[in-house]
Order: C-alpha cells, then sequence, then structure tokens
C-alpha cells in the first residue's frame, strides 16, 4: 500500500529515461536467495531484494491448536509477516498492526493455493516472515521467500511463488518500486502467479492506472516473475547440489607412480629435524642403557 503520494525534493524518472537509482524502466533491484538458512525451522530463505532484508522460516505440518481451528478434510497456512521495529527509519511500533495482518493473510492465502493442503488433513503448516530490513516490496520479497521456504522444508506443492510490484512514478509504468518511487508514486501493483500454469495468487492495486498503463505494468510483472522463479530453483539447486567429479577419482596403481628417485626430487630438501630431546626422567634410563 502506498504510504501517500509524498512529494520528493528530486525527478524520479530522469531525462535519460532511466530512474533516479539508476535502473531502466524495467530493471528489477538486485536480488539475491538463499535457501536452508536456519538450522531449527524445518525449511528457510533468506531474500535480500535491493534494500530489503527478509527471513522465512516454516514449521511443519504439525497439528492445528487450538483444535476448533482444524481442517478435518486439508492442512491450513497460517503465514505471519512481521516487520522488526529496526527495519524503517522511524522505529516502527513491535507487534500487529492492520497492515501486518493484511499482509499476512493475502500470504496466506496464496500459499494455500500451492500447498497440496489435502494430504495433511488437521495440520497446520505455519510461515514466519520477518522482515529485518524494508525498503517497499516486502510483501512480494516475504512471500518469494516464503515458497522457497515451504519447498526447503519438503512441504509437497503444485509450483514456487514468485511475486514483484511494478508500479508508476511521474506518469510512468515502472517494475518493482523501490521507498522513494512508492511513497511518490501513484500506483502499485504487487503480483504473485504459480509460473507452470500462469494462475494468479496475489494481484492487489492501490492508486489510479489506466487500461494501457495497467497493461503494461502487468508485462513487467510476468517479465520480472519469470526471473524470480529462475533464482528461487537456483537457491534450492544450490542447497541440494552434491559436489561431484567430471570424472570419477581413481587412486593410481603402484606401477602407475613415477619410479621413488624422481618423486624424491621433486621436494626440495627437507631441514634437519631438531636432536631429540628424551622427555625428563628418561634420561637416567637412556643413559644407564648406553
Ligand atoms: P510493501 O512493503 O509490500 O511495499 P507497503 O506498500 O505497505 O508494503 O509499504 C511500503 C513500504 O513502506 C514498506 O516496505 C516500508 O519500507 C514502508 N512502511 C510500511 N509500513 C511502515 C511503518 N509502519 N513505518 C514506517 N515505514 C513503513
Amino acid at each position: 500500500m502506498r504510504m501517500g503520494g509524498t512529494a520528493s525534493t528530486h525527478k524520479m524518472i530522469l531525462e535519460n529515461g532511466r530512474r533516479y537509482d539508476g535502473r531502466a524502466l524495467d530493471q528489477l533491484r538486485p536480488i539475491s536467495i538463499q535457501a536452508g538458512v536456519l538450522k531449527r525451522a524445518d525449511g528457510s530463505a533468506y531474500v535480500t531484494w535491493g534494500e530489503n532484508k527478509v527471513l522465512a522460516a516454516v514449521y511443519g505440518p504439525r497439528e492445528v491448536h487450538p483444535r476448533h481451528l482444524q481442517n478435518p478434510a486439508r492442512a491450513i497456512v497460517q503465514a505471519r509477516y512481521n516487520m522488526a521495529s529496526f527495519s524503517v527509519s522511524e522505529r516502527k511500533r513491535p507487534g500487529p498492526d492492520r497492515r501486518s495482518q493484511e499482509i499476512s493473510k493475502i500470504i496466506s492465502e496464496a500459499l494455500e493455493a500451492v500447498v497440496f493442503v489435502e494430504q495433511f488433513p488437521r495440520t497446520t503448516v505455519d510461515v514466519f516472515i520477518e522482515v529485518l530490513q524494508a525498503d517497499a516490496g516486502t510483501r512480494c520479497a516475504g512471500l518469494t521467500a516464503a515458497s522457497v521456504a515451504l519447498a526447503d522444508a519438503g512441504v509437497p506443492m503444485r509450483d514456487l511463488v514468485p511475486a514483484v510490484a511494478s508500479g508508476k512514478v511521474e506518469n510512468t509504468v515502472v517494475c518493482d518500486l523501490n521507498k522513494e518511487e512508492d511513497n511518490c508514486g501513484e500506483a502499485d501493483l504487487p503480483m504473485a502467479i504459480i509460473p507452470r500454469t500462469g494462475e494468479f495468487l496475489l494481484l492487489q492495486m492501490d492508486g489510479h492506472l489506466t487500461y494501457d498503463e495497467l497493461m503494461q505494468a502487468m508485462e513487467y510483472n510476468v517479465k520480472a516473475l519469470n526471473y524470480i522463479y529462475q533464482l528461487q530453483k537456483e537457491a534450492l539447486r544450490k542447497k541440494y547440489a552434491t559436489v561431484q567429479l567430471e570424472e570419477p577419482f581413481v587412486l593410481p596403481k603402484k606401477e602407475e607412480l613415477p619410479p621413488t628417485e624422481t618423486r624424491r626430487e621433486e621436494f626440495p630438501e627437507q631441514p634437519a629435524a631438531p636432536a631429540e630431546v628424551p622427555p625428563p626422567g628418561e634420561e637416567r634410563e637412556m643413559d644407564g642403557g648406553a
């Protein structure tokens, strides 16, 4: 949600068609995704996305408490989005607020649509999203991280869930708004899809876009989502990759080794070993034996 169109002291879209932070209109901020960063969670992921830093941890599936929340037909996914008080420039009051409750709800719903919930009746899959540093787009970074954490936990899913928000600044549609653009922007469009099927899991719009602008923002989102999806898969691949030699390693047979003299020549002369000093108490015995 935009925090109100605060006027900025400089132009956001420059004469050369680039944005104030140097990005092209359709360019994402740098993104890194790491899977399996927490030892005690069933699954986890850490995402840095421009200045955003977001951690996701998964526990479950496990029995639902309180019991009245149990669904006898399927699992429930309970995501909790939380922004640390030090994550924004002015200290945020800790604890849930309306915004974090809304974000937790939309993320829970998006994840519930990809997890094979029918396989785990009466259970809950808890997903904790901790925003350590916020710079706009945290719901998308959180959802992106959460789906990697679910996969890392081995929770059966239809697909991973990439998410991104394009928007409009100074009458120009741009991909992946940063905080300053979000602050003085005119609209933003967070979106998440199931890449395999193209189904929408999240589509919100705050502000006003014309039909053409909406189509442009969606096009930027789709392009970015495909890229983020590749990063998610790569993060999981990296965690589970095993070190493999290109050719199997076989110890050389004795006859294949070079002759002893040659081998010795290969090593420089070693300095003489220091004279051995007998440990105290053994001196007499050695003396006597000589
Ligand atoms: P998103 O982070 O998904 O873009 P919003 O559009 O609601 O969600 O928020 C945009 C940005 O505004 C956040 O990423 C964060 O940097 C900032 N922000 C949100 N809530 C607060 C708050 N309570 N105090 C200070 N900054 C906030």
